[in-house]
């Protein structure tokens, strides 16, 4: 059993008892598509296991932000925008913009995206 968060939504997402649109479910992620879609294509990835941010990730689980970038390239097969291309983006801390403290990888397509982003 993954370790979570009592209080954490994506946690709740990951155990089924908050709904959400799942795209694929991976031995150690899902990926379900974001409630506010910023783009045609506006997926989140996350870990079952609770971690806060892309960068305590990636000092406690080597191979995770590994995962989620394979992840996001299925992600984006399935919906045809693997080859025009995608933006994995991952918001890490309040000011960048992170509101949910479970690492999650936004993959967004399907339009043209501006650089840089707002
Ligand atoms: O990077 P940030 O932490 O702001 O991203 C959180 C994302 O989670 C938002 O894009 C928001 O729309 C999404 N969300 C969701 N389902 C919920 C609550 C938030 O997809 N139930």
């Amino acid at each position: 059993m993954a370790s979570r968060e009592p209080n954490c939504l994506f946690c709740k997402i990951v155990a089924g008892e908050v709904p959400a649109e799942i795209v694929r479910e991976g031995e150690r992620t899902i990926a379900f598509r974001d409630i506010n879609p910023q783009a045609p294509t506006h997926v989140l990835i996350v870990p079952r296991e609770h971690v806060a941010t892309a960068a305590e990730a990636a000092h406690a689980d080597v191979g995770l932000l590994d995962e989620i970038a394979r992840e996001a390239e299925e992600v984006a097969k399935v919906d045809g925008v693997a080859e025009t291309g995608y933006r994995l983006i991952f918001n890490t801390g309040t000011g960048a913009g992170q509101t949910v403290f479970h690492v999650h990888g936004h993959v967004l397509g399907g339009r043209g995206l501006e650089w840089p982003p707002g």
